[in-house]
């Protein structure tokens, strides 16, 4: 295969418009495995590891908002002023793989492949994030919730590159669980984010692995608002972190496959959610 090196992000986006069937390589974490399984007959590939521009982040302070670039790797999210920002990304980037594969693997990636078990999925959902990309003609901002299409499936266009994540920063806690087969390099069985939003005096919960796509619980958001003050800090009464558990539950779409059963998904998420606002509302 021909491996292309732009050192912009022009470049990458002109070389993607003019190499007919280009592919995209980031950390390669997820495509080398596919190209190892023989799974694409690649011929020209886009690496985008001398990118500077897409491997920065920023904080605007002044509009609360956060600007992540496609090629920022987990490693960068694990700890820091971005860890501060979004314990939620941070605990999720924890989760995936091993050192290497979190100083290799990148959002952007995780983004490209859109696996419903992509641990930082349901935490971009639940932060309602938004997808920038961009092509040698336009640039598009995609609500994350429209840019995963499916399975494996998102919204973009052969000729479009992920360029950034923008989330606005929330004022209340936010966390992430999920449940394996194993403690530590682990593809997720079942998985929650949870954002709970002082502000709006309301909560965000996204699951992973327990539905074609990531499935926002909004159900189960709105009967919490109905029962819970966020602002107030009274203690949880566990009869609505059961409660809500159950809704969580309900709401998900599991099957069956190599990884676990439809009947154990869907239980996990819903002791994923209870413990999340146990936690988030203890604080
Ligand atoms: C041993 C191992 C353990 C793993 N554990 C986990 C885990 O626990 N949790 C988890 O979520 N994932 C896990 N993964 C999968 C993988 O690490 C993640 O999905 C990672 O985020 C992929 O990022 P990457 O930069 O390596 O993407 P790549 O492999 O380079 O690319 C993945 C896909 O995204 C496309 N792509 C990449 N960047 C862009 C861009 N900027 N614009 C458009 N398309 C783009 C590529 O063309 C490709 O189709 C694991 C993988 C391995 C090998």
């Amino acid at each position: 295969m021909s491996i292309h090196l732009p050192q912009t992000l022009n470049e990458a986006l002109h070389m993607l418009q003019v190499v007919p069937h280009a592919q995209i390589l980031a950390g390669g974490t997820d495509f080398m495995v596919e190209v190892n399984f023989n799974k694409h007959g690649v011929h020209d590939v886009i690496a985008l590891r001398h990118v500077d521009e897409l491997k920065k982040w920023s904080h605007d302070t002044v509009a609360g908002v956060v600007t992540i670039g496609a090629a920022v790797p987990y490693a960068d999210m694990e700890h820091g002023e971005l860890a501060q920002l979004f314990p939620a990304l941070a605990e999720a980037a924890r989760t995936v793989g091993s050192p290497q594969i979190r100083a290799a693997g990148t959002l952007g990636g995780n983004l490209g492949t859109c696996s419903p078990a992509g641990d930082a999925l349901p935490v971009l959902f639940a932060l309602n994030a938004v997808i920038n990309v961009a092509s040698t003609h336009a640039t598009r901002s995609i609500p994350v919730a429209d840019f995963m299409r499916g399975p494996k499936r998102n919204d973009l266009a052969q000729d479009e590159l992920i360029v950034s994540v923008t989330i606005k920063t929330v004022a209340g806690w936010q966390g992430y669980a999920k449940v394996g087969t194993r403690n530590a390099m682990v593809i997720s069985v079942a998985s929650a984010s949870l954002v709970l939003d002082h502000v709006n005096n309301s909560s965000r919960i996204a699951l992973g692995s327990v539905g074609p796509t990531i499935i926002r619980c909004i159900q189960a958001e709105q009967w919490l608002q109905g029962v819970y003050d966020f602002t107030s800090h009274q203690a949880l009464d566990d009869s609505i972190a059961t409660e809500f558990g159950q809704r969580v539950s309900q709401e998900s779409r599991p099957i069956d496959d190599h990884r676990s059963t439809a009947l154990y998904r869907r239980h996990a998420v819903g002791v994923l959610a209870k413990r999340l606002l146990q936690r988030g509302s203890a604080q």
